[in-house]
């Protein structure tokens, strides 16, 4: 569905947030697998202190979507940054991560899909599939895929890791034929 994909590690000046190279490097081998896209991850970091709101101790997902577009990318290709912080939009506590329907750009939060953000031991194998998922849904939406009503699809709408573990880490063919439709207008 995309052909090339950039992923760009985002945090504040001071370093706070920006999640491990091996990490995104996981993220970019099953990325490249699943899609069947070129992955690369940009080398520096991006400083996202602009969108950080000291008091919700979050930074607002909207204001960093923007900044993303607006970073080098080839036509057609998506970019999109992950963080360990926290992310917002006003009126929710909370995103896993937000898109810019039919645009380039998303970003996903590591924060809330890290299972030691509920008091449970470390799990690196369970938060490489959450995030993947997270990536396919975001990805989804820059594609112009709204949410489905599949609880199995990755397309499903989830507010807890509950919702986003029982999805699959594929769309249902519902959504399928809406990006084969797209793709071949
Ligand atoms: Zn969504
Ligand atoms: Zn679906």
């Amino acid at each position: 569905m995309v052909e090339a994909l950039t992923l760009v590690r985002l945090g504040l000046a001071n370093s706070d947030g920006v999640p491990p190279l091996d990490l995104l490097d996981r993220l970019a081998a099953e990325a490249a697998r699943l899609l069947g896209a070129s992955c690369r991850i940009e080398p520096e970091p991006l400083d996202i202190t602009f969108s950080y709101d000291e008091l919700r101790r979050q930074a607002w997902s909207t204001a960093v979507l923007a900044r993303l577009a607006a970073q080098p990318h080839t036509p057609g290709s998506a970019i999109v940054g992950v963080t360990g912080l926290d992310l917002f939009v006003p009126v929710f506590t909370f995103v896993f991560g937000e898109a810019q329907v039919a645009g380039p750009a998303a970003i996903i939060s590591t924060c809330r899909l890290r299972d030691e953000f509920y008091g449970l031991p470390s799990n690196p194998a369970l938060l490489v599939e959450r995030l993947m998922k997270e990536l396919l849904h975001e990805l989804g939406h820059t594609q112009g895929l709204r949410h489905c009503g599949d609880w199995r699809c990755v397309m499903s709408s989830a507010h807890t890791v509950e919702r986003i573990d029982v999805r699959q880490a594929a769309f249902c063919a519902d959504c399928v034929r809406f990006l084969h439709n797209r793709a071949r207008p």
